[in-house]
């Protein structure tokens, strides 16, 4: 192979690595093989989609629905409990989401999302916990997954990542029995809040994590996106062309979350 080549498809792949962590969290989160816990959970060739969608219910979040469900496939939205709170249209978005049980998974994301204040809400661990059991009274979630705000940390039965920032909240969320589940890439959104790359970028990224092994479990991957970016109609025809162009693959399946290997009951 010519280096030319050779440059082209290291330096291709190193900004594809780039795409990965992406504005929820502060820290690198890219190495699935920390902690020894790249698993390979199955013998299958399936691939296993996990589409999540943070920081709802807003302006965006019934494009998301509306997409989601005409595709037919799984996503997980994490919620936030404070745009839950007295008000009528976000309340409705979550009961939406809440009846569409076969397909969606509504997870607890805070009550206040730090109020993007992450330093001063992870030095509190004891506060940042009573935090994520107000949003948990409100949010009334059937599930055990949290999501931790602007941070990618990881805590289930198999897969221990928490920088010493988090781990104090990490650890109170464990001793209560929450899973926490960060991302593996992020479709991430520019300063308007609209979709940085194109849905083809998007799929020949998970097409390539999955390719070259680059998830936190094997063959398993969760992709972060925020209800927000869709809530242009253009926009969340990019999120439909995304969907469309992965189920072009035979061997892909979309699940919820709650479907994610080696989660604590
Ligand atoms: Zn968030």
């Amino acid at each position: 192979m010519a280096y030319s080549s050779i440059f082209y498809l290291f330096s291709h792949f190193f900004v594809q690595l780039l795409s990965i962590g992406g504005t929820e969290q502060a820290m690198p989160t890219l190495g699935p093989h920390l902690n020894g816990v790249h698993k390979s959970v199955e013998d299958s060739l399936l691939k296993h989609i996990y589409l999540s969608f943070d920081d709802g219910p807003n302006l965006g979040t019934s494009n998301c629905i509306r997409v989601c469900s005409k595709q037919k496939v799984a996503a997980t939205y994490f919620e936030v409990g404070f745009h839950l709170a007295g008000n009528r249209k976000g309340q409705r978005l979550y009961q939406e989401i809440l009846k569409n049980d076969s397909l969606f998974a509504l997870c607890n994301h805070s009550f206040s999302h730090a109020y993007s204040k992450y330093l001063t809400y992870y030095h509190h661990p004891q506060e940042a916990f009573a935090d994520f059991m107000l949003a948990e009274s409100l949010l009334q979630s059937k599930n055990n997954i949290v999501r931790l705000p602007g941070n990618n940390a990881w805590n289930t039965t198999e897969v221990k990542r928490a920088s010493g920032l988090v781990r104090p909240l990490v650890q109170q969320l464990d001793s209560a029995n929450f899973n926490i589940i960060g991302w593996d890439m992020e479709w991430r959104f520019n300063k308007k809040g609209r979709p940085i790359k194109s849905p083809e970028a998007i799929a020949g990224l998970v097409d390539s994590l999955f390719k070259f092994n680059l998830t936190v479990t094997k063959n398993h991957l969760v992709i972060l996106m925020h209800d927000h970016m869709f809530r242009a109609a253009e926009d969340s025809i990019k999120l439909d062309k995304m969907i469309a162009l992965l189920k072009q693959n035979s061997r892909y399946r979309f699940e919820k979350l709650t479907h994610y290997p080696g989660l604590k009951n």
